[in-house]
């Protein structure tokens, strides 16, 4: 990793700081274009925004897919506190960046809270296929 990688590290480090200074979560994320230059940063707000799903590294992605052609968004890296969730990933994915950078594992974060208590939704399915693929076929050619 070079100094200037090590350097926006610590200023995603600095923004979970700040997060949770400001009563949220703590982590925080930026965007950084292929010349050095830092595009845009974000902290998690979901307790004082009251989403969910507000995290930075979503926000950044969002942010990307808005703002960014899909080949200046491969061009630039995220950099962040802690590894993408599930969640993030996927944003992540389909927002065409080319590179995540993290400070913190999943795993060492969940070594650092306790263990998660609240089981995933009931997933049930397929079903209705012949109806339901009529207003997706097609779409994709
Ligand atoms: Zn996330």
């Amino acid at each position: 990793m070079t100094s200037d990688e090590e350097r926006f590290l610590r200023r995603a480090i600095e923004l979970a700081a700040e997060a949770r200074e400001g009563g949220d979560p703590p982590f925080g994320s930026l965007l950084v274009g292929p010349d050095g230059a830092v595009l845009v940063e974000e902290r998690n707000t979901t307790v004082t925004g009251g989403d969910i799903t507000a995290h930075p590294e979503l926000k950044l992605a969002r942010w990307a897919a808005r703002e960014l052609s899909p080949d200046a968004a491969a061009a630039t890296s995220m950099y962040t506190s802690c590894q993408p969730c599930g969640m993030c990933a996927g944003a992540i994915e389909r927002s065409f960046l080319g590179r995540v950078v993290f400070a913190l594992s999943g795993e060492q974060l969940a070594g650092l809270k306790p263990p998660a208590t609240a089981a995933g939704p009931l997933l049930e399915g397929p079903a209705l296929y012949a109806e339901a693929r009529v207003p997706v076929e097609g779409y994709y050619v």
